[in-house]
Formats: structure tokens, C-alpha cells, sequence
């Protein structure tokens, strides 16, 4: 068992009946939670040859931040449909509840700018191939993608063929 185990939450039946919702404010509000898990993403990544962090809103940006701070990288916001106040490009996609509509800045990636996406868990992985796409019209090239937690079942590394994907913790 990682270290950083026992301090993540899970609900049962959140948001829906036979659902476990793996929560991480639990980590991040212990001080020794938070290092632990934010010292393990950065563990995973900090090999590889990158210049920017992208981070899922909203939990990856809280997540990815720091790990971009202590690597000397820049950070990059991918967030819901209408947040961003300058000119964006967009992409839907199907959650595990729902659909979704996430967005980026036109010019927060430059062509050949190497990029990790980050966020707090992957699940059907719907949401980081959407920002992988994002990421890509921009001409960015995703060299990794880091999550604090994996629910395996669900497969999301099956859509991320051919790309990188580190987690700390994963749950069938
Ligand atoms: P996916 O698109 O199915 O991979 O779902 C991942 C997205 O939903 C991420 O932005 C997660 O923050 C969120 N999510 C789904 N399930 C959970 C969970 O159990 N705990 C925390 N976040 C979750």
C-alpha cells in the first residue's frame, strides 16, 4: 500500500448508487498528506524532458502547480466551457457521469512546446483525451500524463494508447 493511501476518502454511493468517489481533499489538507502525494506525482515525471504542465480543472489545478513550481515549468489552465476569458478552442467528451465541454487558450501552448497533463484521478479517461486533443490542435506534443489515482477498471489507459500514464494509487 503507498504511503499516500491512507489518507485518501472513499464514499460509497457518491454521485451515484454504486459508485465509490475517491475523494482527495482528505490528502490535501494534511500537511504531510499533501507532500506525500504531491512529492510521488513528481517522482513520476521529473525525468522527462518537458516544458509545461497542463492541469484539469479542478482538482489538477491544486495538484499540478506545485509540481510544476518545483520542476521549473510553466503551468497551463484547461478548464470547463466558458471560464477562460481570451480566445479558445473547445472539446466535448463523455464523462463517467455525463458529458463535458473543456477549453483552452489559443495561445497558451506554442507548436513543439512538450507538455505532462495532470490531474487528481483517471477514470474512463475521457476527460484527459479530450485535453490531450486540446493540447495537440495546439501543435503541443504530450510526453506523459500524471494522476494521483487510477481506477483501473474502468480502462482509461485503453484510450491513451501510445501515450505515457503514471499513477500513484490505483483501484480496481
Ligand atoms: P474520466 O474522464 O472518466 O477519466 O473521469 C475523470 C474526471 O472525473 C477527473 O477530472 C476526475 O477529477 C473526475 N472523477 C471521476 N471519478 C472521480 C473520483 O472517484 N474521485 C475524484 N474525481 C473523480
Amino acid at each position: 500500500m503507498h504511503e499516500v493511501e491512507k489518507y485518501i476518502r472513499s464514499i460509497p454511493d457518491f454521485p451515484e448508487p454504486g459508485i465509490i468517489f475517491r475523494d482527495v481533499t482528505t490528502v490535501m489538507k494534511d500537511p504531510n498528506g499533501l507532500k506525500i502525494a504531491i512529492d510521488s506525482m513528481i517522482d513520476k515525471v521529473k525525468d522527462l524532458d518537458f516544458d509545461v504542465v497542463v492541469g484539469l480543472e479542478a482538482r489538477g489545478f491544486a495538484l499540478g502547480t506545485p509540481i510544476a513550481y518545483a520542476l521549473n515549468k510553466g503551468f497551463v489552465l484547461v478548464r470547463k466551457k466558458g471560464k477562460l476569458p481570451c480566445e479558445t478552442i473547445s472539446e466535448e467528451y463523455d464523462l463517467e457521469y455525463g458529458t463535458a465541454e473543456i477549453e483552452i487558450h489559443v495561445d497558451a501552448i506554442k507548436p513543439g512546446q512538450r507538455v505532462v497533463i495532470t490531474d487528481d484521478l483517471i477514470a474512463t479517461g475521457g476527460t484527459v483525451k479530450a485535453a490531450i486533443d486540446l493540447v495537440e490542435r495546439l501543435g503541443g506534443v504530450v510526453v506523459g500524463c500524471v494522476f494521483l489515482m487510477e481506477l483501473a477498471g474502468l480502462k482509461g489507459r485503453e484510450k491513451l494508447e501510445g501515450y505515457r500514464v503514471d499513477s500513484v494509487v490505483a483501484y480496481e
